[in-house]
C-alpha cells in the first residue's frame, strides 16, 4: 500500500489507505459512527463515545464482543493480538478470521476519556498488516490546540472547537458543511468539475445558482480577487432585519468563493454573524485546504 490519505470527522481522525472513502457518517463530537469503503466492500467501521471513569480498552472490547456475539462458539475469535502502540491510548487488537477477517481495536484515550471501536475487513490474501499497524497507530480522537480536523472525499479544513456540524450534505460532486457558533452560521461548499462548469459559466453563476450566496434578495456587493493563487470572488451583503427584532441591524455576511485548478473544483465559504466577529469569516476561508499542499 503506497498510498495514503487522512480521514477527520468529528474530533477523531487517522491515515487511512487513499482508495478508501467515506461511505456513512452519523452522530457528533460525543458519539458516533463513520464507515469507509473501497470500489467493493465496506472497510472500516469506526465508533466513538465518551468513556466512563472506569472505562477501559478491555471494557470496550468485552462489549463489543457480547454485544455482536462474537464470543459463540461458532466465531474464531483471537483476543489480545499484539498488532502495535497507539500514543496516548489504551488499546486491545482483536482478530475474527473468516471468509474476509476483521481486524478490531479497542480504544480509550488517556487525554480525553474517550472510548472507540474501528474495525478493519480484508481479504486472509491480502499483506495486510503493514497497513493495519501504520493506519491504527495513527489515531486519535480528539481536537488538537482547539481546533478539529475534517477531512473526507480529498478535501480538508478545520474548525475552532466552539463550531457545531449542524449539517452536512454529500452528493455528486459535491459536498456541503453548515456550521453553527453561537449566533453565527458557516457554510463550507466544494464542487468537484470545475472545468466543465466554467466552460460556460462563472464563478457568480454557481453561487447564484447553487444558493451558496445565502438567502434571495439581497443587495449584494462583489469584488474580484485572488485567494491562493486562485481566481476568486468575494461578495458582502447583510440578512435582512426581522420583524421581531427590527430596531437591530441584521447580521452580515461574507463569501468568498474560488477556483481550484489543482484539484479541478469550486470552493465557497459563507460567513453569517454580527459585524463585531467580521475577522472570522477570513479565519474560515484560510482553514479550508482546497488542494494538498494549499496553506491558507
Ligand atoms: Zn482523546
Ligand atoms: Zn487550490
Amino acid at each position: 500500500m503506497s498510498s495514503w490519505t487522512l480521514f477527520a470527522w468529528q474530533g477523531i481522525r487517522l491515515k487511512v489507505p487513499a482508495d478508501w472513502e467515506m461511505g456513512a457518517a452519523d452522530g457528533d463530537a460525543r458519539s458516533g459512527h463513520c464507515r469507509l469503503d473501497d470500489a467493493e466492500y465496506a472497510r472500516l467501521d469506526i465508533r466513538w463515545q465518551l468513556g466512563r471513569s472506569s472505562s477501559t480498552a478491555r471494557s470496550v472490547a468485552e462489549a463489543y464482543i457480547r454485544k455482536a456475539k462474537l464470543n459463540q462458539r461458532d466465531v474464531q475469535l483471537r483476543r489480545d493480538v499484539r498488532l502495535v502502540s497507539v500514543p496516548g491510548m489504551d488499546t486491545e487488537f482483536f482478530l475474527v478470521k473468516g471468509e474476509r477477517d476483521s481486524m478490531h481495536m479497542a480504544a480509550c484515550c488517556s487525554t480525553c476519556g474517550r472510548v472507540a471501536l474501528l474495525r478493519a475487513v480484508y481479504d486472509p490474501e491480502e499483506k495486510f498488516k503493514p497497513v493495519l499497524q501504520e493506519m491504527f497507530a495513527s489515531w486519535c480522537d480528539h481536537p488538537v490546540e482547539g481546533r478539529v480536523p475534517w477531512a473526507a472525499y480529498g478535501f480538508r479544513f478545520d474548525m475552532p472547537e466552539a463550531w457545531r456540524l449542524f449539517d452536512h450534505a454529500v452528493r455528486a460532486g459535491r459536498l456541503q458543511f453548515e456550521f453553527r457558533a453561537r449566533n453565527r452560521i458557516a457554510h463550507i461548499v466544494r464542487s468537484s468539475l470545475a472545468d466543465i462548469w466554467l466552460k460556460k459559466k462563472s464563478l457568480r453563476d454557481w453561487i447564484e445558482a447553487d444558493k451558496i450566496i445565502g438567502p434571495g434578495g439581497l443587495k449584494t456587493e462583489y469584488a474580484e480577487k485572488e485567494w491562493l493563487g486562485h481566481p476568486a470572488l468575494g461578495w458582502t451583503s447583510r440578512e435582512r432585519r426581522s420583524v421581531r427584532r427590527w430596531l437591530l441591524r441584521g447580521r452580515l455576511i461574507r463569501g468568498l468563493a474560488w477556483h481550484c485548478p489543482e484539484a479541478n473544483s469550486l470552493v465557497a465559504v459563507r460567513w453569517l454573524g454580527p459585524d463585531s466577529a467580521e475577522q472570522e469569516a477570513g479565519d474560515v476561508v484560510r482553514a479550508v485546504q482546497c488542494h494538498e499542499g494549499s496553506e491558507g
